[in-house]
């Protein structure tokens, strides 16, 4: 059972069995409860949301704003989830005022103003990606308007540093991708900065040493504004 005032602790164990990049301690469990009080889940296409689930998902979502607070999830208190991925009907008018549309597949969507978007099947099963930590990371991205992989940063970070940092990453990061090299990073990062925003936090939070080794100073300004370094 889930209490109001604590996460036993089988239940704890059971929802972030295979999630060995969380931090141990008490810690990210009173963050995650907190979140579990303030936001709401939903259900989609049928789906039976377990405590274990709830639970998995709170945890993960509560790692980035761990040293920040459950003040820079504000804004929204729905997270949907669906079993599996999920359909939007995507339309868009061109320069010559034709309307296209169609239909995207995704494994989560942030919605600015709205509800956090979840496939439960790629939160649980994914390997190559973490999609928890990816759509919660557009949301901090979407604190300061549209998501352009520029979160708020913290008064004493320099916003010329970050800029710099990230766009001498995505830069070669696409480059690399154009030129058929191996990226590491999951090829959907070249989408967008906040897409490359996005994808590098969740190596930051999975691969820590990893993502320093090959990104010093993206890593470097993710330290900063996540005030973390995870081990
Ligand atoms: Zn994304």
């Amino acid at each position: 059972m889930l209490g109001r005032h604590r996460i036993e602790d089988a239940l704890w164990r059971e929802a972030t069995r295979g999630l060995s990049f969380l931090p141990p301690g008490e810690k990210l469990k009173r963050l995650a409860l907190l979140f579990l009080a303030e936001k709401q889940f939903v259900g989609a296409h049928g789906l039976e949301i377990s405590d274990a689930m709830r639970v998995s998902i709170a945890a993960q979502a509560c790692l980035p704003i761990l040293e920040l607070g459950l003040d820079w999830y504000c804004g929204f208190t729905g997270i949907v989830v669906y079993p599996g991925d999920f359909r939007v009907r995507r339309t868009l008018a061109d320069e010559a005022g034709v309307v296209h549309e169609w239909d995207d597949e995704l494994a989560g969507e942030a919605m600015p103003g709205g509800p956090v978007v979840l496939s439960w099947d790629a939160a649980a099963n994914d390997a190559h990606m973490n999609v928890v930590i990816h759509e919660f990371a557009h949301k901090l991205d979407m604190l300061n308007g549209e998501a352009d992989g520029l979160p708020p940063l913290h008064r004493e970070m320099d916003r010329a540093a970050w800029a710099h940092a990230f766009r001498e990453a995505y830069e070669g990061f696409c480059d690399a991708l154009e030129r058929g090299k191996d990226t590491w990073l999951d090829p959907y990062a070249a989408e967008h900065p906040s897409e490359f925003f996005a994808v590098v936090s969740e190596a930051f939070f999975e691969h820590p040493a990893e993502t320093r080794r090959r990104y010093p100073d993206v890593y470097e300004q993710l330290r900063l504004f996540y005030r973390q370094e995870p081990p």
